[in-house]
């Protein structure tokens, strides 16, 4: 299956498929059917292992940066520490929200390749899901999850886009997946026009500062131009 432009941007979700083993679930089939497998053999090993977020639509990623960017929602630094936004020029604060959050249109969440995972047998009752670094990494409550993932998750074609330590200026997520035969599909849309154009017509928070930071946006938050491997933020 070929994708369109308004289906990477997040704004038609037509090209995905409700996952119903799954709680508010919606993926590319052939990433359902994949994540399905998966989550089975993660189940014989004894984690069940949840998306807990998947697909998420561009408007959805647009009310989270402007509640961010306008401080009315919170910005963690890279340390999980909050970051007052009101004290940061426009241009800081659009970098800050770069760390842990996509530009609207450009987060991967929106192709329905990628998802947010957890294993909810690890939880206590009542526990509060944070999706920080602690909770996966050694000694968090998501560790042996991690560990699994690390064995097992290119079996079934995923893999964490967002874990290259070199580069500093977007988050390690250890709870992120891609699809990767589906997600490459999307690729041919990452383009300095589509950036520029998004932004110009949008109401995005920031529009002006964003339209000054282009090039920066295409190579260092979307192609990690280091590898040349592309990111897009959560
Ligand atoms: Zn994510």
């Amino acid at each position: 299956m070929s994708y369109t432009l308004e289906n990477f941007l997040g704004k038609d979700p037509s090209h995905l498929v409700e996952v119903p083993e799954f709680k508010n679930c919606m993926l590319t089939a052939e990433t359902a059917a994949a994540f399905k497998a998966m989550h089975d053999a993660a189940v014989k090993d004894g984690l069940n292992l949840i998306p807990v977020s998947s697909y998420r639509s561009f408007d959805r990623q647009l009310t989270i940066w402007n509640e961010k960017y306008l401080g009315d929602r919170k910005v963690l630094d890279n340390h999980n520490n909050p970051v007052n936004i009101s004290q940061l020029t426009g241009i800081e604060a659009a970098y800050a929200i770069l760390y842990w959050s996509a530009l609207p249109g450009f987060s991967r969440h929106h192709w329905g390749t990628d998802l947010d995972v957890a294993a909810d047998n690890l939880m206590p009752d009542g526990y509060e899901l944070q999706l920080v670094s602690s909770e996966y990494q050694e000694g968090g409550i998501f560790y042996p999850l991690t560990q699994w993932l690390n064995e097992n998750m290119e079996k079934f074609g995923f893999f964490r886009p967002f874990t290259d330590n070199s580069h500093v200026r977007v988050g390690t997520e250890l709870w992120h997946l891609s699809y990767r035969p589906e997600a490459e599909k999307f690729l041919a849309f990452v383009t300095r026009e589509n950036i520029e154009t998004l932004i110009r017509s949008s109401s995005i928070a920031g529009k002006y500062c964003l339209l000054n930071m282009v090039d920066e946006l295409y190579n260092d938050y979307i192609i990690n131009s280091d590898n040349k491997d592309l990111r897009f933020n959560a």
